[in-house]
């Protein structure tokens, strides 16, 4: 089965990580941009963040086979810091228009602030003006007040709900996206915390396939970038269908981020071709040179 994994962090991963992805079977997947760990100090700090995405992130996916797509945003946090804030969301269209941006992401809410909102509206103008969806964090914090408060400003942008992914659900916030919104629910499968991939199989049996989607959220924080494949296996396991999580795991992602019109789906079905002997700017994944087996 193809998978897509349509949020996770590669920047924070190792090439290891690249091998056992693309053995599990992800062919592609979508790096959102989001925070450091720490606090940026400059402008200039997302700038760099910004290019090595869409360079040579992209490059070193590509040497293992893996079709890499971004989102591009000011993450949650960061909208707080009026140093950096009001500037990078002026210089996002400069990414905005690059071919591999697929939506506007992540954004949303992370202690709810009046500047956290201000922040999210003007990235759902840029959204409209761009032609692209949303995806959107939600807090790990009073989750279900920032849900809803998620969706109050979804429909104060007056943006349509066919056109956000409302990432990171549980069983609390499941039921109100489904039932409130025409939004796309996103849930993320951690090792210890938030959803696991039992809960995960539960809620599908639950609430069918329609417009759920799941992802790893791996990052440089304990995660595991192959959450997609093994809630998989766990689905199986329960009496959930393939064709049930196909749409799940592929079809449900790849509908949402062609809203872009970005999506080249014939390319997407196929893994790039992997030469190691290929540069980005010069520089490429290998370590001197590659030593050839039998010699
Ligand atoms: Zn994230």
């Amino acid at each position: 089965m193809k998978i897509f994994d349509p949020h996770v962090h590669m920047t924070s991963r190792t090439t290891d990580d690249y091998e056992a992805m693309a053995a599990a079977g992800i062919v592609a997947l979508v790096e959102p941009a989001f925070w450091l760990g720490q606090p940026r100090t400059t402008v200039g700090s997302f700038v760099d963040y910004f290019n090595s995405l869409v360079g040579w992130e992209r490059f070193r996916a590509s040497q293992f086979g893996i079709r890499h797509l971004w989102t591009i945003g000011l993450n949650p946090k960061e909208s707080n810091n009026p140093k950096v804030a009001g500037e990078v969301i002026d210089m996002l269209p400069r990414w905005l228009e690059k071919d591999g941006v697929v939506a506007v992401g992540e954004v949303g809410y992370d202690d709810q602030t009046e500047a956290e909102e201000q922040s999210l509206l003007r990235q759902f103008e840029l959204a409209k003006e761009y032609g692209l969806p949303v995806l959107i964090h939600t807090p790990h914090r009073d989750k279900k007040r920032g849900t809803l408060h998620t969706i109050e400003t979804i429909r104060q942008a007056g943006f349509p709900d066919e056109r956000v992914l409302i990432d990171h659900n549980n069983e609390e916030t499941l039921p109100i996206v489904l039932g409130e919104t025409k939004c796309w629910a996103g849930h993320s499968i951690y090792p210890h915390t938030k959803m696991d991939e039992k809960r995960m199989a539960v809620l599908v049996d639950k609430y069918g396939s329609d417009r759920i989607i799941v992802n790893s959220a791996a990052d440089w924080g304990i995660s595991d970038p192959l959450k997609v494949p093994k809630t998989i296996d766990v689905m199986r396991q329960h009496g959930i269908g393939d064709a049930t999580i196909e749409k799940i795991v592929w079809d449900n992602p790849v509908t949402f981020f062609a809203q872009s019109g970005r999506l080249d789906l014939a390319e997407l079905h196929e893994r790039p071709v992997v030469s190691r002997t290929e540069k980005y700017e010069s520089n490429s994944i290998l370590r001197g040179e590659p030593v050839t087996s039998g010699r």
